[in-house]
């Protein structure tokens, strides 16, 4: 059996559970969010099944990139959306509670209040190079 058996996004990929497909390649599927933030919101899948993009290989990850600009522009068309969120929960503090690798596309509208207005902040004295650089280091180091 492909996947992991009990993950409800690889029963979709085995068609053991039925989705709104509107999307689907040799790597990939699209279908509508069962429950959607708005109308149109869509989920885009890899077939293999990865927890998160913290442990996508890097060809899983430059699949999705691939057809992230088309699926924009049709979710956006399809339901007359000016705009939208392209956003991967990553991990249970980041609100991802379907552990297999997913893309939302979430369309957006003027005033719809949903999210966008983040809090910022200034960085204190030294942070932002200290921060900078410990990135910069993970990122020479090698993957895992
Ligand atoms: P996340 O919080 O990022 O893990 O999002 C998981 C998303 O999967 C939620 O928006 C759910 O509504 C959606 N979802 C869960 N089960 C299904 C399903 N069987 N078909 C389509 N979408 C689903
Ligand atoms: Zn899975």
């Amino acid at each position: 059996m492909a996947g992991k058996p009990d993950c409800i996004f690889c029963k979709i990929v085995r068609a053991e559970l039925p989705a709104a497909r509107v999307f689907e390649s040799e790597t990939l599927m699209a279908f509508l969010d069962v429950n959607p933030v708005v109308p149109g919101h869509l989920l885009l899948i890899t077939k293999d099944h990865y927890v998160s993009l913290l442990e996508a290989s890097d060809s899983a990850a430059g699949e999705l990139g691939t057809v992230l600009p088309r699926l924009a522009r049709a979710v956006c068309q399809g339901v007359d959306a000016p705009a939208l969120n392209v956003v991967a929960n990553t991990g249970r503090e980041a609100g991802q509670v379907v552990d297999h690798l997913h893309i939302h596309f979430i369309p957006r509208y003027g005033g719809d209040r949903l999210f966008g207005n983040w809090p910022h902040r200034a960085y204190g004295l030294g942070e932002q190079e200290s921060i900078r650089r410990r990135i910069e280091v993970a990122l020479a180091a090698p993957s895992t």
